[in-house]
């Protein structure tokens, strides 16, 4: 017998390589973490802090498709490191973060790149662009033993021909450094992911097209937009 009014819906859960699930908790996405994609949509890429949006748990998708969204002409693709987390705390030193690093996977933060503009253009927050339904898809995870993922190659397809080229490397804010200021920010916990920005190349999509993901060492990310 349980008092609650509604049945409680399940956690969202992403894909492990073999098999099992990693349950979600929370979604924080980084913005402006490589300076060449911080220049392509017009600001200076310098050592400001680095500033989160969030998405919901209920946008990851790992299901190879991604359903042009609603309201919107102009959809970008951004191919994202994104960092699963066993464990948190606050005020989590650098040093120390990479403790807290369940594994990683090739994720895309899909965007409502009009929307998100008309949203910027009038001070207003940016969740109609970035928050929608299946609007991060998301590849196999990986647990972090054996993995360095401070550098390699984070590249992205359309339709087979190059779009985004960069290297983990090029992160303004490394994977430790955003463990750590996000934990003075919120209170993190075991569940969490972390979209860790995306190099330059960003572009629209449309209905038929597909997006081949990769990040040396994980498992490829291949989306078909329906
Ligand atoms: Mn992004």
């Amino acid at each position: 017998m349980s008092d609650m009014v509604l049945t409680s819906p399940p956690r969202p859960t992403l894909p492990v390589q073999d098999g099992r699930l990693f349950p979600v908790r929370r979604v924080y996405c980084i913005g402006r973490n490589y300076a060449e994609h911080t220049r392509e949509m017009g600001h200076d890429p310098d050592r400001d802090p680095p500033f989160y949006f969030q998405k919901n748990p209920e946008n990851l998708d790992p299901s190879g498709e991604f359903p042009y969204p609603s309201l919107s002409q102009d959809v970008h693709h951004e191919v994202e490191l994104l960092v699963a987390l066993r464990s948190g705390g606050r005020d989590i030193p650098a040093d120390k973060a990479m403790d807290h690093v369940w594994g990683y996977a090739v994720a895309l933060d899909m965007t409502r790149r009009d929307l998100q503009g008309q949203m910027k253009a009038t001070g207003r927050p940016w969740e109609i662009g970035k928050a929608f339904e299946r609007s991060a898809p998301v590849g196999r995870l990986m647990p972090a033993e054996g993995l360095n993922m401070s550098q390699g190659a984070i590249t992205l397809t359309l339709n087979g021909s190059p779009r985004q080229s960069g290297d983990l490397s090029q992160m303004i804010w490394s994977i430790p450094e955003q463990i750590a200021y996000l934990s003075r920010t919120y209170d993190i916990a075991a569940g969490d992911v972390i979209l860790t920005g995306t190099p330059a190349g960003v572009g629209p999509v449309t209905v038929g097209d597909v997006m081949e993901a990769r990040i040396d060492g994980l498992p490829d990310l291949s989306v078909r937009v329906v």
